[in-house]
C-alpha cells in the first residue's frame, strides 16, 4: 500500500491515540521488497482538502456540487440550443462539444475574452465549471462559439431533468462529527488553532530530525506562493500566459546547475524519491540506447535511505547491497568484489554523499571511478546537499546524476509530509533521457522517458520559495549556510560525545551536517531505549531526532544552520540532563520500569490525575531548563505500538465515542 497508513491505538493512560501503523517508513524495513517508494508525499494538500470538507460539511459540499453541475448544465443547454453537438449527454462539471474544424478558432476567441478552454484535436473543445464560475465567464464562452451571451445569473439549484439523473449519490458521507460540528467562521478558526497547538513545529523550537533538514522556511520566501500570479496558475495554461513562472523555472534551473555542477536538470519530480526514479529511468534508457539493456543491477550501500532501493526496483532494476565498513563508510573491498561479480550487468550505484552516516567519505571519487570502469553509472542521492552547497559539486567529483530535495536544502517546508520538489540533475550524456511531457514539449527533451508527474513542471507553484532563498542568500550566503550547518552538527557532536558516543566520524573526529548518537551501549547496560530518550525529549520541549535509522538503536541529529547557539545549547542541555536520568537507572537508584524515562511523555492531564509514579510531578513536566511559561504540552502519552499493530482496522470512531 503506497503512502502512510494511520491507525488508532491507546496511550499509557488508555486514551485513544492516532499513530502511523506498519511503522512509519515501510521502505526502511522492507527495502527492495517495498511496494512503494513514496516518502515525502502531498500530505499538506490532503490536509487542505480535508479542511475544505470540515468547513463546508456534507450539506455544503452537496450544494457546491449542485451549483457546479447546474452551471455546466446551463452552458450545455445554450450550446445545444445554438446547434453545437455535445459529445455526451451525461456529465457533471465538464462539457465536451464537437465543432468540426473550428476547435482552434473557438479556443482563440475565448482566450481573447480571458477564458482558457481545452482543445482536444482539431474538432473538439472541452470546458469545466466549478462553484466560482460566473455568468460573465459563461457568456464569454458562448460568444466564442458565436452565440449570444445572455445568461443573467448562474443557477444555484439542479436543473430538471438533471444530466445526473440516475447517478445521484444515495449513501451518507462525511458522517464523522468533525464534518458536522463546525458551523461558523469563529469555530473554524478555533478548530484550526486547536490542531496547530498540538503540533510541535519549527515555530516552537528545533526539530533535530536527521536526514530531514528541518531548516527555517522564511516568511519572505513563502509569501510569493500566496500570490494568485503563482498560486492560481493552471499547469496547462498557455505558454504566453505563464512567462513569470517560466522565468523562475529557468533561473532556478540555472542556479541549481551551477550549485551541483551538472549540465541539465528537470524540475518535474514531486519529491526526492520521484527524482530518484526519474534518474534511474534515465540511466536505464541510456544503457538501452547503447545496446547495454542487460545492465540492470543497482548497487546500494547498506546505509542508504529506504527510498533508494524501492526506486531502483520501480525502475526495473535488481538491488545488490554493498556492506558498510567499520568506520561507517562504504566498504570498498566489498564494493570491488560486487563490481567484479556483476561486471557486465551493473547499471548503476546509488550512493548518498555525504553518507547517511553523517560523514564525508574521501573515497567517493575512487568509488565513482570503479563503477565507471565497469560500465556503470553513478547516482549520488543529493538529499544531503545541505552539507555541500557552495563547497563541492557532485557533477564534478564523478557522479552522473543526482536528485535534490528543494523541500530540505532549499527551504520548502515539508514537516508533516510534503509537498516536495525533487529536481533530477544529470551530466550531458543523460540529458536526452530526462522526463518530458506529452502536453508540454518545452518541459523536457523530445527523446525523454515520458512524464514522471502529472504536471509539466511538477509542484511549480512552490518553486518561488527556493528561487527566493537562493536569490536572497547569493553564492557566499549559501556557502556560509553550509559551513554553519556543518559547524552546528559538530558542536552538538562535541558537546554530547562523552555522554553518548558519536557512532561515525572522520579520522579527525569530525562529522558532516548530522551525527549519529549511539544509544546501544546504554540500552545494553540499563534497558533505556531510543524510544525512552526520544519520548523524554518531548517533556523537555523538543521534537525527537530520527530514531533507529540508518542504524537500529541510535538517534540521528541534524541541527541545520537555522538554529542559533542558544537553541543548540538548550538541546544539548536537555540531552545531558536525560543522560543524568539514565545514570540514576545505571546506578540502581531507580529501576527502568519506575523511571521518568519509561513513562515519558507527560501530558497536562496526567499531572492532575492520581500520581502512581516514583518521581514527582515537577520532575515529570518541568525538568531543569524547561520554562514553565513556554512549556510544550503533548496531548498523548506513550502510545502502545503493539496494540496499534494488532488492531489494524479502519477506525473512524463511531459518533457515540465523542458523546462525552
Ligand atoms: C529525504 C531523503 C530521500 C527521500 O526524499 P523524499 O522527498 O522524501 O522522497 C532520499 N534520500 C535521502 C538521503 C533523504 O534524506
Amino acid at each position: 500500500m503506497p503512502g502512510r497508513l494511520v491507525g488508532v491505538s491507546v496511550d499509557e493512560d488508555g486514551q485513544q491515540a492516532y499513530r502511523l501503523a506498519l511503522q512509519t517508513r515501510e521502505q526502511h524495513i522492507r527495502r527492495e521488497k517495498a511496494t512503494s517508494n513514496i516518502c515525502t508525499a502531498q500530505v499538506l494538500l490532503a490536509v487542505m482538502a480535508s479542511m475544505y470538507a470540515v468547513w463546508h460539511g456534507p450539506k455544503g459540499l452537496k450544494s457546491i456540487a449542485e451549483r457546479t453541475h447546474a452551471t455546466a448544465a446551463v452552458v450545455a443547454d445554450r450550446l445545444r440550443a445554438g446547434g453545437v453537438e455535445l459529445v455526451a449527454d451525461r456529465f457533471f462539471d465538464t462539457v465536451a462539444v464537437r465543432v468540426p474544424g473550428r476547435a482552434a478558432e473557438i479556443v482563440a476567441a475565448a482566450r481573447d475574452e480571458g477564458v482558457n478552454l481545452w482543445q482536444v484535436g482539431e474538432d473538439q473543445v472541452q470546458l469545466s465549471c466549478d462553484e466560482v464560475t460566473t455568468a460573465r465567464e459563461l457568456n464569454a464562452v458562448l460568444r466564442a462559439f458565436g452565440l449570444p451571451g445572455d445568461i443573467e445569473s448562474v443557477p444555484r439549484a439542479l436543473p430538471e431533468p438533471a444530466a445526473l439523473d440516475g447517478f445521484g449519490r444515495t449513501s451518507d458521507y462525511l458522517t464523522h462529527p468533525v464534518f458536522n460540528s463546525v458551523t461558523s467562521e469563529t469555530m473554524m478558526l478555533r478548530y484550526l488553532r486547536r490542531l496547530a497547538d498540538r503540533d510541535y513545529a519549527l515555530d516552537r523550537g528545533m526539530i533535530p530530525l536527521g536526514s530531514c533538514t528541518m531548516k527555517l522556511n522564511a516568511t519572505t520566501e513563502m509569501e510569493p506562493i500566496t500570490w494568485p500570479e503563482f498560486g492560481a496558475l493552471h499547469p496547462f495554461a498557455p505558454v504566453e500566459q505563464t512567462e513569470g513562472i517560466r522565468q523562475i523555472v529557468r533561473e532556478l534551473s540555472d542556479w541549481l546547475l551551477e550549485i551541483t555542477g551538472y549540465d541539465d536538470i528537470s524540475l518535474q519530480p514531486n519529491a526526492g524519491a520521484q527524482g530518484e526514479l526519474a534518474g534511474l529511468m534515465a540511466i536505464r534508457a541510456y544503457h538501452r540506447a547503447n545496446g547495454q539493456g542487460a545492465r540492470t543491477i543497482c548497487l546500494i550501500p547498506a546505509s542508504a535511505h529506504g527510498t533508494n532501493a524501492a526506486s531502483a526496483v520501480m525502475a526495473g532494476m535488481k538491488v545488490v547491497v554493498v556492506k558498510t565498513a567499520a568506520d561507517g563508510s562504504v566498504d570498498m573491498e566489498d564494493l570491488a568484489a560486487k563490481v567484479e561479480q556483476h561486471r557486465d550487468t551493473i547499471a548503476a550505484i546509488m550512493v548518498t554523499y555525504p553518507s547517511t552516516h553523517g560523514v564525508y567519505e574521501d573515497t567517493i571519487t575512487k568509488l565513482c571511478g570503479l563503477i565507471h570502469d565497469a560500465g556503470g553509472q553513478v547516482y549520488v542521492d543529493g538529499a544531503n546537499m545541505n552539507a555541500l552547497v557552495g563547497l563541492a559539486k557532485p557533477g564534478h567529483f564523478g557522479a552522473d546524476v543526482s536528485h535534490l530535495n528543494l523541500h530540505k536544502t532549499f527551504c520548502i517546508p515539508h514537516g508533516g509530509g510534503g509537498p516536495g520538489v525533487g529536481p533530477v540533475a544529470v551530466r550531458s550524456h543523460l540529458a536526452p533521457y530526462l522526463p518530458n511531457h506529452p502536453l508540454a514539449p518545452e518541459a523536457g527533451p523530445a527523446t525523454g522517458v515520458g512524464p514522471i508527474a502529472g504536471a509539466p513542471y511538477g509542484s511549480a507553484s512552490i518553486l518561488p520559495i527556493s528561487w527566493t532563498y537562493v536569490r536572497l542568500m547569493g553564492g557566499e550566503g549559501l556557502a556560509r549556510a553550509t559551513s554553519l550547518a556543518v559547524l552546528n552538527a559538530n558542536y552538538i557532536a562535541a558537546r554530547l560525545r562523552e555522554a553518548y558516543p558519536v557512532l561515525y566520524a572522520s579520522e579527525d573526529g569530525l562529522v558532516a551536517h548530522e551525527c549519529i548518537l549511539d544509544i546501544r551501549p546504554l540500552t545494553a547496560a540499563t534497558g533505556v531505549t531510543v524510544d525512552d530518550i526520544a519520548k523524554r525529549l518531548i517533556d523537555y520541549g523538543f521534537h525527537a531526532p530520527t530514531m533507529s535509522f540508518p542504524v537500529a538503536g541510535t538517534l540521528m541529529v541534524e541541527p541545520t544552520e537555522s538554529e542559533d547557539l542558544a537553541e543548540l545549547d538548550r538541546f544539548c542541555d536537555a540531552m545531558l540532563a536525560i543522560r543524568a536520568e539514565v545514570e540514576q537507572v545505571a546506578s540502581g537508584e531507580v529501576s527502568i520500569t519506575d523511571s521518568v524515562l519509561r513513562h515519558a511523555p507527560h501530558t497536562a492531564v496526567s499531572l492532575a490525575q492520581e500520581w502512581p509514579y516514583a518521581y514527582d510531578r515537577q520532575v515529570a513536566a518541568f525538568p531543569d531548563g524547561v520554562d514553565p511559561r513556554a512549556k510544550y504540552w503533548p496531548v498523548v502519552r506513550r502510545i502502545d505500538g503493539a496494540y496499534g499493530d494488532r488492531n489494524l482496522i479502519c477506525s473512524c470512531p463511531p459518533p457515540e465515542s465523542f458523546e462525552d
